[in-house]
């Protein structure tokens, strides 16, 4: 805010370099405290550029050579219309009204936030959304689009691509956010599937992404994916349309417990069988835990003492050699005189329960690992 000591500047400071690049072309007016030209005035300053007229200034400014900077500008809804933002646009930092609707080529609207829904045809060439908030529905129709790039956005309700041929290349979704699942529809007959070059890492899903229909939706991506030879990919959303089957068994029904703890705990394990990350970290932790609970059993453990090689030797053993105590011979010889005490049930439950828990895990290991690297 400009206090009353220091000249008051009549300058449009919108674009984050401090600029405006309308400067000299549109008026600047004050609105809060902010001096803002016609283009980057807030949505609820009336005297803002109306929609038709900012049409008329784009289509102004793409003329000389296809190009034009509208960095931070503030897109109003253009009633029964789109704007049309042929050749090459820079739009970031902008800030879209609900329901707007646009046709652009090369679209580079990174940092923006959409407060609403937002539709966008992509005619030719590439659309570069990254970190873009989009508040409402986004509905964005691949037309003959080239790439599509939307790493690190959020989109807080429906996230839905129209028309994906396999000519699309390059489409990116690294680090998205999702309150929805993806809707993909893949226009068959302009190519046999999905896009080679699809990237999907570190998606995030919030639990309403496992909602009504969501199975479907992974399933189709699935399938594509699994045309497309891409097992990476398609064990993680083999593993989200497995969680979208758990989430929508009823709680409330005693039949569907069973198939959710089971289900659960394949998900917690393996990822549904194709995470051996998963199996071997928990293979890990468990050794850990069992290498403790001995050392406590037998009465070696000690705070801050050293590592007590026979105790996880003894662990091992219940690995290798599975079910040792329960053979109705007593054990004998290192590593289990020290630390296998005898004359309790206990040893035998728990050596049990650490046998079962550490070859089940082993043999998800393996499977997982089977699964992620075969060739098909
Ligand atoms: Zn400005």
């Amino acid at each position: 805010m400009p206090s009353e000591t220091e000249p008051v500047e009549q300058r449009c400071t919108s674009r984050p370099n401090g600029s405006c690049q309308f400067a000299g072309i549109l008026k600047v007016r004050e609105h809060h405290g902010r001096f803002y030209c016609q283009a980057h005035a807030p949505l609820e300053a009336s005297w803002r550029c109306r929609p038709e007229v900012l049409q008329a200034l784009i289509d102004e400014g793409l003329k000389p050579d296809w190009k034009i900077d509208l960095t931070a500008v503030v897109f109003p809804i253009f009633e029964n219309n789109h704007y049309q933002l042929g050749g090459t646009v820079t739009a970031r930092h902008c800030t879209f009204e609900g329901g707007v609707s646009l046709i652009g080529a090369n679209l580079d609207m990174s940092d923006s936030q959409c407060l609403g829904s937002l539709w966008l045809n992509c005619n030719g060439g590439k659309v570069i959304a990254r970190r873009v908030h989009f508040f409402g529905d986004v509905t964005i129709r691949c037309g003959s689009v080239e790439g599509l790039d939307f790493s690190d956005s959020t989109a807080d309700r429906e996230f839905k691509l129209e028309h994906v041929v396999m000519a699309t290349s390059g489409l990116k979704l690294d680090g998205m956010k999702l309150a929805a699942a993806p809707s993909i529809e893949f226009n068959i007959e302009a190519g046999s599937g999905m896009p080679q070059n699809w990237s999907f890492r570190r998606l995030s899903l919030r639990t309403s992404a496992y909602g009504k229909d969501a199975e479907g939706r992974f399933r189709t991506i699935r399938n594509r994916l699994h045309q497309n030879r891409d097992r990476e990919h398609e064990g993680i959303f083999y593993q989200y349309e497995k969680r979208a089957k758990r989430m929508s068994l009823p709680l409330g029904q005693p039949s569907s417990w069973l198939p959710r703890s089971v289900s659960a705990c394949y998900d917690w394990l393996a990822g549904y069988g194709q995470s051996y990350e998963r199996a071997f970290g928990w293979f890990i932790g468990v050794q850990a835990v069992f290498v403790l609970l001995y050392s406590i059993m037998s009465g070696r453990f000690e705070w801050c003492g050293t590592f007590d090689s026979q105790v996880a030797a003894f662990t091992l053993a219940q690995v290798v050699k599975p079910f040792e105590l329960l053979s109705a011979r007593t054990p004998t010889g290192w590593p289990y005189v020290g630390v296998y005490m005898g004359g309790s049930g206990w040893w035998t439950i728990a050596t049990t329960v650490d046998t079962l828990l550490s070859l089940t895990l082993v043999a998800l290991f393996l499977l997982a690992l089977r699964w992620r690297f075969r060739r098909d």
